[in-house]
C-alpha cells in the first residue's frame, strides 16, 4: 500500500475524476477526507469505501467560497488532524467566445478553478508542513498550456493553475513537500459530456458527432479514463515521485505534446 499513513483531502470527490482519485487513494491505505457541494453523494462514496474496509468522512465545500473553505478545514481538521495531501480537483468548465463572456462567466472560473485552488491550498499548507511531509496535487488541463476556442476563462484559471504550481513548489522544496499539476485531455466524466452537449446544441449537429469529434482531437482517438487520471495522482502522492515537482505532467493521449 502506497499511501498507508497517510491522510489526503480530495475536492470535487462526488464524481468524475475526483470520485476516480478517492478510490485508488483508499485503495492505497489513505485515510480520506472527501470535498464537494454534493453531500448526499459524498456520504454514498464515503460508505462505498468504508464498506470496503477503508476510512473516509465526507465534507461540505464551496471551493469557490472563502468561508466554506475555511469551514471546511475546521471540518477535516476536527476529525482527521492535520493532513498530507491535498488534492485540489474540484472545477468547472463552461464555453463561451469572449466576444460573448460577460462577467459572471469569467469571474466563476477564476473564482472556483484558480481562487478556490489557491485557497485550499493555503488553507491545508500549514498542516503539512507541520507534518514534515506533504503532497499538492492539482488537476489543472492541457487548457492550462495551451489554448482552446471558446474556453478562455477555463483557459485563464488553468494557466493560472499551473503558475501557481510551479512558484509552490520552490516555495516548498526545503519542506519535504511536492507540488505538481496532472493535465488531462478529455475525459470521459459528466464534464466532456456536457461539452459534448454545447457543440451539439451550437453546431445543430448529433451529440454522438460531437464526442466523435472530440475524441480525435487525440491521436488515440479516445477518451481517458478516470482511473488513468487517478493513478497518476497515487504514484505522484508516493514516497517514491519525492524528486517530482513543479511539474505539469499531460495525460491525453498525446493530444498536447508540451
Ligand atoms: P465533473 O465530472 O464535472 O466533476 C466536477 C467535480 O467538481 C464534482 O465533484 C463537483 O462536485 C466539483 N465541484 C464543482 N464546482 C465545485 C465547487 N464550487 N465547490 C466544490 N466542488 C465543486 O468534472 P471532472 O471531469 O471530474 O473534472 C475534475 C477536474 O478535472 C476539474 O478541475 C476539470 O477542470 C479537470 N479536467 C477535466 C477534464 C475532462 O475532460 N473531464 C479535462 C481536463 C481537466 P459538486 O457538484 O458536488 O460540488
Amino acid at each position: 500500500m502506497k499511501l498507508r499513513d497517510r491522510k489526503a483531502f480530495i475536492t470535487g470527490a462526488s464524481r468524475g475524476i475526483g470520485r476516480a482519485i478517492a478510490l485508488a487513494f483508499a485503495r492505497e491505505g489513505a485515510v480520506l477526507a472527501l470535498g464537494a457541494r454534493s453531500m448526499d453523494s459524498l456520504e454514498k462514496l464515503a460508505a462505498e469505501i468504508e464498506a470496503d474496509g477503508g476510512k473516509a468522512v465526507p465534507i461540505q465545500i464551496d471551493v469557490g467560497s472563502g468561508n466554506s473553505i475555511a469551514d471546511a478545514q475546521a471540518a477535516v481538521g476536527e476529525k482527521l488532524g492535520d493532513i498530507h495531501i491535498v488534492v485540489n480537483n474540484a472545477g468547472i468548465a463552461r464555453s463561451v467566445k469572449v466576444l460573448d463572456m460577460d462577467d459572471e462567466h469569467w469571474q466563476s472560473h477564476l473564482d472556483i478553478n484558480l481562487t478556490g485552488t489557491f485557497r485550499v491550498t493555503r488553507a491545508f499548507l500549514p498542516g503539512l508542513v507541520a507534518e514534515g511531509w506533504g503532497r499538492v496535487i492539482t488537476i489543472a488541463s492541457t487548457a492550462g498550456k495551451v489554448g482552446f476556442q471558446s474556453t478562455a476563462a477555463y483557459c485563464a484559471s488553468k494557466h493560472g493553475v499551473i503558475g501557481l504550481t510551479r512558484a509552490l513548489a520552490l516555495e516548498m522544496a526545503s519542506n519535504n513537500i511536492t507540488v505538481n499539476a496532472i493535465c488531462p485531455g478529455f475525459v470521459n466524466t459528466d464534464m466532456t459530456s456536457e461539452a459534448a452537449r454545447n457543440i451539439a446544441q451550437k453546431t445543430g449537429g448529433s451529440e454522438a458527432d460531437a464526442l466523435a469529434w472530440l475524441k480525435k482531437l487525440s491521436p488515440q482517438n479516445r477518451f481517458v479514463e478516470p482511473e488513468e487520471i487517478a493513478a497518476v495522482a497515487v504514484m505522484l502522492a508516493s514516497e517514491e515521485a519525492r524528486g517530482i515537482t513543479g511539474q505539469a505532467i499531460n495525460i491525453d493521449g498525446g493530444a498536447v505534446v508540451y
